[in-house]
């Protein structure tokens, strides 16, 4: 029986709908974070980067905030942007001072997880020494006057439950019971959408967005990882069914003109509900959920929310904001949200294509997020506008992004394999090992592999002694009829049906090799079914996009001709009647401007 079941059955209550978990196969385990280590390439290389900067932050200034609220002396610089106690704020005007403190608990979580995969000493300390220093400034005082109360304890929380699961603090849960009491007076009674905020009387606009709904995640992880019942009750009462888990539970799409991040992260909160109590209303909310968002909100990219707006599907709209905004993305902290309701929902369904979406955001967004400054200088939205579009930090310093980023670089190891009592499955081909015991054998793969600049992976096994398990492969929903698997040079026998995991079962041998060959060929993805014309090229899990501003429309045959410029390039390019094009990766862009959707003809 797996931990989920037992809770369910220790700990139903009376709204949810009963569970039939019993005829659900347990969902897949993660692996722990040290279990997994990333070899040298792009997403180690940017765990590293904030890792080594969040260590590097000075403990006055992440903690000034809260000293200063707590009147307490505050020494040490303030940090700028969101993060100071500042009263300069205005919600039509400058943020300077919008949530003070709000990202400290991500800061936190972000080193804890960088502890647990890296056991540095330093790092733990760090955690530790900060969860110290902030226990005396928690008061209830420092909710007065508070913009959004619930959005900072949930990130609070956040820390606070990492620094106890993954930094072996021993103090953070009774720090997390005292931040609870602390902010309880300023919560409402149930999660409040925006609408209902918004029909109260508030002092100012700020006022009207906090995000009760997001708290049930973390509230049942509190419960999960020991901090008490009480987490528990209060995950339920903050759980969005009226206006959100309801309706989506039986199929209503209820995501247009709701903020984007925010609601892709409640999406957890109904995993979470499903996992403690068993609620197969908030798992079948949460893949419904899911499912609007990719099928009617997705640019080519994986990205979501023009604006940070859920749009109205046949309404136009995400292919109209192609020439009205820039802020296409919100992506360190929708990747964030993204990579989480994927794991989830992959691990209770086993469901590849969930794996599919999450390395879609993976090589079209996160990757290409320019790394972080000591100053707060943080990547915020991604910029596919048809018209001067280009990367660049935003405008504030230490906004929300700036706390997603470490916390999705930490997460990309154990977003990459997961296991059950079968075997293991691989679902990012990304250069890492995967360690692990199994019976009596110490077994580990090593992948190495350029993917997705070479179409494929090279998997090695290592045993201590011959061990008898499944190794699956996710066979990307997009993979062509040439794409072949072998091991030890041989091909594999078998059904690889694109959009499923292919399962390898066979006694493994001390040096065996899995080599993956995917069949990649472009297509065209047209932003919405309004705009059937305007399309992006796609290349297996990559959006390509085309260097300066190339003339249009193009004809479709002619952008379908795309091809690397040589084998395992990072540059693509096409020759068009109207000129040749180059193109890039989202991750390869740098200070140039791009462009992702063409008007295309027949
Ligand atoms: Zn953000």
């Amino acid at each position: 029986m797996g931990v989920a079941t037992a809770l369910a059955s220790a700990t139903r209550l009376s709204h949810a709908d009963t569970p039939d978990s019993d005829s659900r196969a347990a969902p897949l385990q993660q692996f722990g974070y040290h279990e997994i280590e990333l070899l040298d390439g792009p997403m180690r290389r940017q765990f590293d980067e904030n890792h080594a900067l969040f260590l590097s932050l000075d403990d006055d200034m992440l903690l000034k905030p809260f000293r200063q609220r707590a009147g307490q002396p505050a020494p040490g610089e303030n940090m700028g942007g969101w993060y100071d106690n500042s009263s300069e704020f205005d919600p039509h005007g400058t943020f300077h001072g919008f949530i003070p403190g709000h990202s400290f608990g991500q800061y936190l979580s972000g080193l804890a997880r960088a502890y647990a995969v890296t056991g540095s000493q330093p790092t733990q300390e760090k955690v530790q020494r900060l969860v110290r220093a902030f226990a005396p400034t928690i008061t209830t005082k420092f909710y007065d006057d508070y913009h959004l109360p619930a959005y900072t304890y949930d990130k609070t929380a956040c820390g606070l439950i990492d620094a106890h699961q993954f930094a072996a603090d021993g103090k953070a849960l009774d720090v997390l019971n005292a931040a609870v009491d602390a902010v309880l007076p300023h919560l409402p009674a149930k999660a409040l959408s925006r609408a209902e905020q918004y029909a109260l009387p508030q002092k100012d606009e700020a006022y009207c967005w906090d995000e009760t709904y997001t708290l049930p995640e973390n509230l049942f992880l509190a419960y999960q990882r020991g901090a008490g019942d009480r987490f528990r009750d209060l995950a339920v009462r903050f759980l969005e069914d009226d206006r959100y888990f309801n309706p989506l539970s039986e199929g209503e799409n209820v995501l247009p003109g709701e903020h984007a991040y925010s609601h892709v992260n409640a999406l957890s909160s109904a995993m979470q509900a499903y996992l403690t109590l068993g609620s197969e209303k908030h798992l079948r909310a949460a893949q419904n959920g899911f499912a609007f968002l990719r099928d009617t909100q997705s640019f080519a990219t994986g990205g979501w929310g023009p604006d940070e707006l859920f749009r109205k599907p046949g309404s136009g709209e995400v292919g109209q904001s192609l020439d009205k905004t820039h802020f296409s993305f919100e992506t360190p902290c929708g990747a964030y949200g993204h990579f989480k309701i994927t794991r989830y929902l992959l691990r209770v369904t086993r469901d590849s294509h969930y794996g599919d979406s999450m390395e879609r955001v993976l090589y079209n967004t996160i990757l290409g997020a320019k790394p972080m400054k000591k100053d707060g200088s943080s990547f915020y939205y991604s910029d596919y506008n048809n018209v001067f579009a280009c990367k660049g930090y935003y405008k504030d310093k230490w906004p929300c992004c700036s706390g997603t980023f470490p916390q999705i670089t930490a997460d990309y190891g154990i977003s990459s394999y997961f296991h059950d009592a079968d075997g293991i499955y691989v679902n990012i081909f990304t250069p890492s090992r995967a360690s692990w015991i199994r019976g009596s054998s110490r077994i580990a793969l090593t992948q190495h592999t350029r993917y997705p600049y070479v179409p494929g992976t090279q998997i090695q096994v290592s045993a201590q002694n011959p061990e008898s398990f499944r190794v699956y492969l996710r066979i990307p929903a997009w993979a062509g009829a040439k794409t072949r698997v072998a091991v030890n040079g041989r091909s594999v026998e078998g059904d690889l049906t694109p959009g499923t995991f292919f399962p390898i079962n066979r006694t493994w041998n001390n040096g065996d090799r899995i080599e993956v060959e995917f069949d990649m060929t472009a297509t065209l993805e047209s932003v919405d079914p309004q705009h059937p014309d305007i399309v992006a090229p796609v290349l297996g899990p990559i959006a390509l996009f085309a260097l300066g501003r190339p003339a249009s429309p193009l004809r479709r045959s002619a952008l379908l001709g795309v091809v690397q410029t040589a084998s395992g390039s990072d540059t693509w390019h096409v020759d068009t009647d109207r000129g040749p094009i180059t193109f890039k990766s989202f991750a390869d862009i740098e200070e140039e401007q791009y462009r992702l959707y063409h008007k295309v003809e027949a």
